[in-house]
């Protein structure tokens, strides 16, 4: 008796047990089964070296839903404890407003597609945050930080800038850097004077139907050159000096000029400014002997047409690295001198503006520089005349750093339509074997894809703005040069001759 009870009490414990496994089983399954809706959730936190002694960086990347919310987000990490929690601070706070921002564009797709029935495909969260080292000596060091925040068609995006004592990891504020106490007058006068020579010199190049139509262009420009630099704090936020001996101010988009033109930066030779500039800094950068800097060298000459390299004959590739230049490219032209391997670099604006003397390096060593745009917006998504500012801004810094003005032009995330082609007025170049670098970040990877995927006359893309990339390429080249291909640039690849405006081109 007493056994059989138990007995019964043993299968009534079974099946109990049994319809709980189902039970978290089912709910297992469903929860998979949301996931692979709205895409999986991928989270990444990484450190890496940079160029910069004592400088290493940080990022942490987040995706979800095949990067319809993404988050890129690199930042320093220093030798000294105090400049690293204002940092992480900072960097933290980012990623908590990215995360918000999530929040709220998965309400709101939520509810236009019970509206609507439509998919929402322009709800989106994109944010990216990456830095560059504007100076550097044993006792201080300058940040410039770029944030761009995306959640729609238009995006944001703020410059800052930051310079610390490397010992006492204390912040140096921008009054320091000056003589006496006027330092805003100072710079707002300095940066009015540059920006309204800039918008007579775009005007000159303009067709106004009207006088009056150009009157109305000139006070809506002087407007806004006159608001965004009022002698105030917020308006000079970015303000640093570069190891060039420059003094160079950032302002927001939208700040001192219309959106299409991004971020505007206005640079000041220190020699121009000596006499209100602090001792210190004179003392640093030899101001009181030295009136001018000295005049650049000439331009390198073009390299021949065709180059040395017969690609009709031989196998050839172009690689090509997008999006820099970056903290990892001077590593990148270490190994393709090493190699004796040639590239092709297809820059951003902000990017090229801080990084002058590695766009000056690639040059120098005979690599070819295309154009990637000011600050990598979608050009299927702009007009003929931002497209134009796009192309024209970068154009012309990269002609006035390295004496080259280059031509060919890689529309960002490779979108182009008829409208792009034939605002561009450029050869746009495409590829025709991408290893997703970006989203593996795994070296080995993007090497093993390179190496299987190159054919004679292919176009390889790849970006100088990731560490893994960079390792990746001397596995890339010695594997394809086994296979007897040579590395070309992408106009000795298609030819001088076959390029031509208005055309597209992924591969010979
Ligand atoms: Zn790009």
């Amino acid at each position: 008796m007493k056994r059989n009870t138990e007995g019964k009490l043993g299968v009534w414990l079974a099946v109990v047990a049994a319809l709980i496994i189902m039970l978290v089983g089912l709910l297992l399954i469903l929860t998979r089964e949301k996931g692979a809706l709205q895409g999986s959730r991928e989270e990444k936190e990484y450190v890496t070296p940079s160029k910069y002694e004592g400088v290493q960086i940080k990022t942490t990347e987040e995706h979800e839903d095949d990067r319809r919310y993404a988050l890129h987000i690199s930042w320093p990490v220093t030798e000294n404890e105090n400049i690293n929690r204002l940092l992480d601070k900072s960097a933290e706070n980012f990623i908590a407003e990215y995360r918000e921002s999530v929040t709220k564009i998965k309400e709101a797709r939520e509810d236009y597609i019970k509206e609507t029935g439509l998919d929402g495909a322009t709800f989106h969260t994109h944010y990216n945050s990456h830095f560059d080292v504007a100076f550097a000596n044993e006792d201080y060091i300058a940040f410039v930080f770029y944030n761009y925040r995306n959640t729609g068609n238009t995006g944001t995006e703020d410059v800052l800038s930051k310079i610390y004592d490397r010992h006492s990891g204390e912040e140096i504020l921008l009054s320091r850097l000056f003589a006496g106490d006027n330092y805003l007058e100072v710079l707002s006068e300095l940066s009015r004077e540059e920006l309204r020579e800039r918008a007579e010199k775009e005007a000159a190049g303009m067709s106004f139907d009207s006088q009056n139509e150009r009157q109305q262009w000139f006070e809506s420009i002087y407007r806004m050159i006159e608001q965004g630099t009022e002698p105030t704090a917020e308006n000079f936020h970015s303000v640093v000096i570069n190891e060039e001996g420059y003094l160079v101010i950032n302002f927001d988009k939208y700040q001192v000029a219309p959106g299409y033109v991004g971020v505007v930066t206005v640079e000041i030779p220190l020699s121009k400014i000596s006499s209100k500039l602090s001792p210190g800094v004179r003392e640093l950068f030899d101001l009181v002997e030295e009136v001018s800097k000295p005049t650049p060298p000439p331009a390198p000459p073009r390299p021949p047409s065709g180059g040395v390299v017969n690609c009709a004959v031989e196998k050839c590739v172009a690689l090509t690295f997008d999006d820099g230049p970056s903290v990892h490219t001077e590593r990148l032209l270490d190994i393709l001198a090493e190699k004796e391997a040639k590239a092709t670099f297809f820059v951003l604006g902000v990017n090229a503006r801080v990084q002058q003397s590695t766009l000056r390096r690639i040059s120098d060593m005979g690599m070819e520089i295309g154009n990637h745009s000011w600050n990598h917006m979608d050009f299927t998504r702009l007009s003929d005349v931002e497209i134009r500012g796009q192309i024209n801004d970068t154009a012309n810094l990269i002609e006035t750093i390295t004496g080259v003005r280059p031509w060919i032009v890689r529309p960002p995330y490779g979108a182009f339509n008829d409208h792009t082609l034939s605002s561009a007025g450029a050869p746009l170049i495409l590829w025709n074997v991408d290893p997703e670098d970006w989203k593996y970040q795994d070296t080995e990877l993007i090497a093993n894809h390179l190496i299987s995927n190159a054919k004679p006359g292919s176009i390889l893309l790849a970006h100088d703005i990731y560490g893994t990339t960079v390792e990746a390429m001397p596995a890339v080249i010695d594997g394809l040069r086994s296979q007897g291909y040579f590395f070309v640039t992408v106009s000795e690849l298609v030819g001088h001759d076959n390029l031509a405006a208005g055309r597209a081109y992924r591969s010979r």
